[in-house]
Order: structure tokens, then sequence, then C-alpha cells
């Protein structure tokens, strides 16, 4: 894999403890950024940038390697691990925070060495957008910059959040933080809204049902894949960003009909993480089970 595709990724390395109807897991490797570094390793090379406890054991970090991630940008400094405990509602659309524990995160100053200020793909994942601002500062002539962000975030600190709206190539954002985003409740108008703020697309993550994706003279929509159950969504959203980012990476091109392609890939990588608590499906599956459930997304889709 080429240094040409490198993908760099900033954002949280957390243990979560996840209710689902099904069951509960406690301390599962997860946090956004590391959701989103496993599922893009399965395309390209990954930097991941996060800050890590002097609790991080090292068969985690042994784990991330193994899929080829580099982590010379994990951090390690005195203190915890980020922690974050979600209870999902009946209907698994619905979560709620039980408890957080931001740790060694709360005071994150995220700071880029040499190959991951020339990485060609960027992701700028959920943290404060003055942080988000100072990466877009260190790297040097990106290709492609992502950006995913939250509700805390956006109440909390707009403007920031706002005036990074027009440096980015892609916004990924769920629909309830879009509609807030854009002080908008109809999805549609809420992401020309956004694209009116300087975005140049802005995909929007519906959970189970799919994902949308605005530019300023197209629009396409994708389902999600149908499964039997759902046994743990957490990471969904972060698993179909990094595939998605993964293959735009691994191709090269951002061209619209690729973007389609990668939404796809994302789209099929997310439908197996929740097969699954945390991460626990990524680490079985293979590239060859996500091709088969891409030609298997291509005929469901097809009319
Ligand atoms: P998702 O299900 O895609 O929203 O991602 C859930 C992941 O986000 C979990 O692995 C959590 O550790 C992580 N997470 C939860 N809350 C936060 C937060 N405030 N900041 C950053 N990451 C978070």
């Amino acid at each position: 894999m080429s240094e040409a595709s490198r993908i760099t990724v900033i954002g949280s390395v957390a243990f979560d403890t996840i209710e689902t109807p099904s069951g509960r897991a406690d301390d599962e490797l997860g946090g956004a950024a590391a959701h989103f570094a496993v599922a893009a390793s399965f395309f390209a090379p990954v930097s991941l940038i996060a800050p890590i406890g002097d609790d991080f054991p090292r068969a985690s970090r042994q784990y991330l390697e193994s899929r080829g991630i580099d982590c010379s940008g994990l951090e390690q400094r005195p203190g915890r691990t980020f922690r974050w405990h979600g209870r999902y509602h009946e209907d698994m659309n619905k979560r709620d925070t039980v408890h957080l524990d931001l740790g060694v995160f709360a005071g994150f100053t995220p700071r880029l060495d040499a190959a991951a200020r020339h990485s060609p793909y960027v992701f700028l994942g959920t943290i404060d957008p003055t942080l988000q601002r100072d990466v877009l500062a260190q790297l040097d002539g990106p290709h492609l910059v992502g950006l995913d962000t939250m509700t805390h975030w956006i109440e909390e600190t707009r403007t920031p959040l706002e005036a990074l709206l027009g440096r980015i190539d892609l916004l990924v954002i769920n629909d309830e933080e879009v509609r807030l985003l854009a002080r908008e409740t109809n999805v549609v108008r809420a992401a020309r809204r956004i694209l009116a703020l300087g975005a140049k697309r802005v995909l929007i993550k519906r959970g189970e049902y799919g994902a949308i994706l605005f530019s300023a003279d197209s629009v396409f929509a994708v389902p999600a894949f149908p499964l039997e159950q759902v046994f743990d969504p957490t990471g969904a959203g972060d698993t179909f960003a990094g595939g998605l980012m993964g293959h735009l990476a691994a191709t090269g091109d951002a061209d619209d009909a690729n973007l389609r392609r990668a939404i796809v890939y994302g789209t099929v990588l997310a439908s197996f993480v929740v097969e699954d608590f945390g991460g626990r499906r990524m680490r079985t599956l293979t590239r060859d089970d996500v091709e088969q459930r891409y030609r298997q997304f291509v005929a469901l889709t097809a009319f």
C-alpha cells in the first residue's frame, strides 16, 4: 500500500461499555477514530492520532498494528484512556450516554509527525472544532479532508465549527446533527444550507435507513444493507466513514461516480460492524467478505 493513499485520522480511542437489547459488553476497544482506522485499514495505510492513557493494554495496540495501522501517533499520557458507556433502546436508532470519562482525552492537543502532515487523505474525527482547525493548519496540501462532529460541538462551539465548513471536502454527519447545525428540520433543506456555508459535499448518515450525499449539483441515496439482526450499532458511523475514505484513498479518485462506490463500501463495512459488540466482528472480517457483500448490495439496489 503506497504513501499516496495514506489516511490520517484524528479523534478518540476509547474503552466502551455497551448495553443493547441483546446483552452487555465491558471495556471493548472503541472510540470513533479507532473504529474509523480499522475500517479504513481494509483499503489503505492509516495513521491514527489519538491520546491513550497509561492503562492502554499492549494487546490493543498490537491488534491495531496487526491491521497495518501506524500507531506512532497514539500519544500515551499519564491518566486513564477515554471511557464511554452507552445504552441502546429497543429501537436501536436511539441510545443514551450513561457515563463518559474523558480521562486523557480532556487535554488532547493533536500533534502530527511528518508522515501524518503529508498524508493526502485526512479525517478530522469528532473533537473540539478549534483542535480540528489546528490540525488543518499542520497539514501540507491534503488531497481530501473529511470532517465529523456531534451535537455537543454544534451546541457549544458553533462559530469555529461553521468556519471550518469552507475548508473541508466532505462533511460526514448524522441526520439529527445536520438539522441542528443548519437550524432546519427538513434534511434536504438542511443539507443545502450546509453547502451554502461552504462545505463541498455533505454526507448524511441515517442509521438503519442508509445515507444521502448532497453536492451542489447532485444527490445520491443508498439504503443500509438489510440485516436480520443488528447486534450493536456502536461505531457504525465511524466504520462507514472509514470504509468510504479507504476506498477513495485506495483508488485515488474522488469524482462523483467513485464517491458513490465509496459510500457503498462504507455501507458494507458498517453492516459488518453491527453484527457483534464493538469492533469484534472486524477481527475476523476478510476483504473477500467485503467484496461479496458489495456485490450483494449492487444486486439489492439494481432495478
Ligand atoms: P458511533 O456509534 O459511530 O457514534 O461511535 C461511537 C464511538 O464514539 C464509541 O466507540 C465511543 O467511544 C465514541 N464516543 C462516544 N462519545 C464520544 C465523544 N464525546 N467524543 C469522541 N468520541 C466519542
